[in-house]
């Protein structure tokens, strides 16, 4: 591509990722509000708006990491009920650790594993959230079949991630920031630059928001639609199993 990027073949994908947050999963938090300016509280915001969650529900959290968006869809329905799932232990560590200190443990799991090959029944969940994950899975449309299978007929699935932005100017500004930014200060608070020089440039190589669409449709989703968020720089995913 113009910028020069190596492609990530398939087989080296999952290492180099679960490599990437093993690295950084003590640093994570402090890194997003670093990087996004504190805007990823605003988008994750605007994710529990558009999702409306409700007391009795049962979510699975897929890349949940730390927890995040668990943590936000319990304050908003307290006796709700959140598994956070990711492949990276540490991650799931550092979130339960948060858990225990705000009292919400015992409205969470913690499993660790893979999103392409999730552990659970069919039809076992309302609602299906991953959030800046789905970026990282190798197969992408493997994930989202997997999401379809374990909601429940009615449950929904909302996608958080990075996306395009449609308009040129703004996106060659964005690029500017965050490829020359974005590393440096990756260096700088995380002592690992060549981590998130990966994470910048899978968020250029992730598809657009028609084409993400698309791929939610082909799993099966009904009613699928999005929102951007901040012009385009993420975008939320919404459909349902009907
Ligand atoms: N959802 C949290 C948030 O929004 O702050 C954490 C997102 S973090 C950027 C991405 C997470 O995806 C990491 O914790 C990583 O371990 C996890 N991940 C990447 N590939 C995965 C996969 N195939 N299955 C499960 N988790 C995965």
């Amino acid at each position: 591509t113009h910028f020069g990027f190596k492609t990530v073949d398939e087989s080296e994908k999952a290492g180099m990722v679960h490599g990437v947050f093993s690295n950084v999963a003590s640093k994570y938090d402090v890194m997003n509000d670093a990087m996004s300016l504190g805007i990823h509280r605003l988008w994750k915001n605007a994710m529990m708006d558009w999702l409306a969650p409700r007391n009795g529900q049962k979510l699975l959290d897929v890349a949940g990491g730390t927890g995040d968006i668990s943590f936000r869809f319990l304050k908003r329905a307290p006796n709700a009920h959140a598994t956070v799932f990711d492949m990276t232990q540490s991650m799931l560590d550092a979130g339960r650790t948060r858990a225990e200190a705000a009292d919400m443990a015992n409205h969470l799991d913690w499993v660790c594993g893979d999103a392409m090959d999730l552990p659970f029944d069919d039809n076992t969940f309302d609602v299906y959230t991953i959030s800046f994950g789905i970026r990282n899975v190798t197969r992408p449309q493997e994930a989202i079949n997997e999401a379809y299978r374990v909601l429940k007929p009615g449950g929904r699935l909302m996608v958080l991630e990075f996306s395009q932005i449609p308009n040129p100017a703004m996106q060659w500004a964005y690029d500017r920031y965050s490829f020359n930014i974005i590393p440096p200060m990756g260096k700088i608070i995380a002592n690992d630059a060549d981590s998130y020089q990966y994470l910048v440039e899978s968020i250029r190589q992730f598809p657009d928001q028609d084409t993400f669409l698309q791929m939610i449709r082909d799993g099966g989703f009904e009613n699928a639609k999005y929102r951007n968020l901040s012009l385009g720089i993420a975008c939320l995913h919404s459909g349902w199993k009907i």
